[in-house]
């Protein structure tokens, strides 16, 4: 019985996904990130093999061809994809595994884990609050924060289809909250429990 979870987070970039998910990790007992492939440069204080698996055009290419995700996509620019084998094991070994991933990355994995799955979308209360918080994070070029800041108008259109949302205003209530989510995941009656439980209460 496969006993893990998924906690799929999204939300525009710079709405402080990064910052929230990195608490989970360090909080919730047994929690994973889901390490993803990118070919965007490595930025500072970034760890290769820990925030991603940084890889060239090329590289990511083969990966492609060697069918190693389970979806990946073009964002920003740049690729980003999610390593298949990566995510079954860690879910045979019961894990909670969290995604930072795009709303398509979220719609693509809910095919393959909607029964195990809880899906959180983080914003700030406005776009001018977005746009400040990605420069102040300074980790991009000018047109870079245009790009970011144009897509996050379409990752918005998407919030209404995620279980829960937070408006990351005042950063330690917004972790917070995302503990309280992060717990309601462990709660969601999956299919392969309930079947269990039923079996037993039939004995
Ligand atoms: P994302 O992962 O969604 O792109 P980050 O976690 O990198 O976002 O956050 C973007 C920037 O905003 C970072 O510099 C981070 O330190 C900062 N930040 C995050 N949450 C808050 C907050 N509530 N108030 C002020 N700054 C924040
Ligand atoms: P960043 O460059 O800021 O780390 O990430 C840019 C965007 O790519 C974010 O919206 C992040 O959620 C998304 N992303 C990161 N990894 C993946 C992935 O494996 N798949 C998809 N679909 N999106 C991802």
């Amino acid at each position: 019985m496969n006993r893990g979870r998924i906690l799929i987070i999204s939300g525009p970039s710079g709405s402080g996904k990064s910052s929230i998910i990195n608490y989970i990790l360090s909080e919730v007992d047994n929690s994973t990130l889901s390490i993803s492939t990118t070919s965007r440069d490595i930025r500072d204080g970034e760890i290769d093999g820990m925030d991603y698996n940084f890889v060239t055009k090329d590289e990511f290419q083969n990966m492609i061809e060697e069918k190693r995700f389970l979806e990946y996509e073009s964002v920003h620019g740049n690729f980003y994809g999610t390593d298949r084998e990566f995510v079954e094991e860690a879910l045979e070994f019961g894990k909670l595994l969290v995604f930072d991933v795009d709303t398509r990355g979220r719609e693509s994995i809910m095919k393959f884990y909607s029964d195990i799955a809880v899906t959180l979308f983080v914003t700030t209360p406005s776009r001018e609050i977005l746009e400040e918080r990605l420069r102040g994070r300074g980790t991009e070029t000018e047109e870079q924060v245009q790009k970011r800041l144009q897509n996050a108008i379409e990752e918005m259109r998407e919030m209404k289809n995620f279980d829960y949302f937070i408006v990351n205003d005042d950063l330690d209530r917004a972790k917070e909250e995302a503990i309280q989510v992060a717990t309601l995941s462990a709660l969601k009656p999956t299919i392969s429990l309930s079947t269990a439980m039923l079996e037993l209460w039939e004995m």
